[in-house]
């Protein structure tokens, strides 16, 4: 991050802007609607400042600044048209010790200011660093838009709460439920349409309701969830709704930081994948903690890469479970393989070529692959492996030795869907040379059948 965000306290703090005109309008506002002790340095204040000079009161001084100007203020702001003027501002707050900002020159300013929605108390700052306001301007509508005017009441109902529920409810787990089901449910949208007495009486009985539940934690679910196969566009919206409301998650090596970064802020993270040394947490041992992190009241989300249900060992998780009487749901993701067919441009089925596509397991047992040969060459068919890259040679080889055609087209793909997506294409019998040259490593997909060759025509993907 190259910058830090923060909400300042300025109420009754001293900030001075010098500068008059739309930029030091703008914060000048701010400012002023924040409460702060402010003096203007501009020998004329000029129509904006004029105009917001009826509003709200600030001290103007005529005279250029001096250092004394700046004692005990927190910040300041160079908004002149006449850059050495910010300069010296610049100067005179760095001896001081004071962050300064100033404008349009990112380079020059210790801390930036960020486009707001403000809906009082609620508000979303948005920045990108000074790197595209553009950007910032769409996001900003985009918020705008969505975001109910109402939403600031509400914040400003459930501030007038806070201390009692804290009281009420200590248990942490038990009040975020009651705070999460006031501001989706019925309290709230009394509150959007403006029916406060009645969004109060509903408020009362819930918390007489919460008093009489006592302070036991409350029951823990388990989120059995399949995230696709790396790109975050490709959660699912109930993926993602659940990701948002945990309170621990358990992720392996196959989840990227992009899908990560989406679970709640504050859940706490357990890795359950290979480690340094290869060693990888028994899936019993992961059944163990999701079933202790339930029992303690928890919401606990599983990430599985792909789909929980291809080959995904989220069977046995969700076994485990039942057998605890824990109550879990599962959410279905896009499957390896169709998102690197996708993204790859092979489609798995296609009238001309395949009729049927199959999804194994290359993954080797006892350094042996157990394939049915027979039932994966067959004619008009996509065969799918998973798991297949180390076995790659003894792949290619079962089909020519049982009987495939050794020119039957081939792929294999690399971080199917994501930034570093690579796509190698060939035959039964070339595709392991190619792909070794390539250094083709972990997560790869491996896709047989004559669907690979609509690849030249269908590729889009491109990063
Ligand atoms: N449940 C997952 C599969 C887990 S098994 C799913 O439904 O996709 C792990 C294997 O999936 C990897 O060895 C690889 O073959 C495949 N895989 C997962 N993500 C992939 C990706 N982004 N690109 C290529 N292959 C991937």
């Amino acid at each position: 991050m190259d910058h830090l965000p923060i909400f300042l306290n300025v109420d009754g703090k001293r900030t001075l802007i010098v500068g008059k005109g739309v930029s030091a309008a703008r914060k000048a506002d701010l400012l002023l609607r924040a409460g702060s002790d402010l003096t203007i340095v501009t020998p004329e204040l000029g129509e904006e400042l004029s105009q917001l000079a009826e509003t709200y009161s600030f001290k103007h001084q005529a005279t250029g600044v001096t250092a004394a100007d700046l004692d005990g203020c927190m910040i300041v702001f160079g908004c002149d048209e006449d850059d050495s003027l910010n300069q010296e501002l610049r100067k005179l707050a760095h001896e001081a010790g004071i962050p300064v900002n100033v404008s349009d020159k990112t380079e020059d300013c210790d801390f930036i200011m960020p486009a707001l929605v403000d809906r009082t108390p609620l508000l979303i700052a948005i920045s990108s660093g000074g790197t595209s306001p553009l950007l910032v301007r769409m996001l900003k509508a985009r918020f705008e838009t969505t975001i109910p005017a109402a939403y600031g009441k509400l914040a400003e109902f459930a501030g007038s709460y806070r201390d009692r529920i804290k009281k009420l409810i200590p248990n942490m787990t038990r009040r975020r439920r009651f705070w999460e089901a006031m501001v989706s449910g019925p309290v709230a949208e009394h509150l959007f349409s403006s029916q406060l007495e009645q969004a109060e009486s509903l408020m009362e009985s819930n918390l007489e309701e919460a008093a009489r539940e006592g302070d036991q934690p409350p029951p823990g679910e388990v989120y059995l969830v399949g995230t696709g196969p790396g790109d975050p566009d490709l959660l699912t919206f109930r993926a993602l709704r659940l990701m948002q409301q945990a309170d621990v998650v358990l992720y392996d090596r196959l989840i990227g930081d992009g899908i990560l970064n989406l679970v709640r802020r504050d859940a706490r993270r357990i890795y359950v994948g290979k480690l340094k040394n290869n060693h990888t947490v028994p899936q019993e041992e992961i059944s163990e903690m999701l079933i202790d992190l339930a029992n303690k009241g928890k919401r606990v989300l599983r990430l599985k890469g792909g789909d929980p249900f291809v080959f995904g060992r989220g069977g046995e998780e969700i076994e485990a479970l039942s057998e605890h009487d824990i109550a879990f749901q599962v959410v279905p993701g896009v499957t390896a393989a169709n998102g690197c067919a996708a993204y790859a441009g092979i489609p798995l089925t296609h009238r001309d070529h395949a009729q049927a596509c199959v999804f194994v397991t290359g993954h080797e047992k006892d350094g042996k692959l157990h394939l049915n040969w027979d039932s994966l060459i067959q004619p008009r068919q996509t065969v799918v492996l998973y798991m297949g890259l180390t076995s790659l040679e003894a792949i290619t080889s079962g089909f020519i030795n049982h009987g495939a055609d050794p020119q039957t087209p081939a792929a294999v793909v690399e971080n199917g869907t994501r930034a570093g997506q690579r796509v190698i294409t060939g035959t039964l019998d070339s595709l392991l040379d190619k792909t070794s040259q390539a250094q083709v490593k972990s997560p790869a997909l491996i896709i047989v059948g004559s669907v690979v060759t609509l690849r030249e025509k269908l590729s889009w993907f491109e990063n």
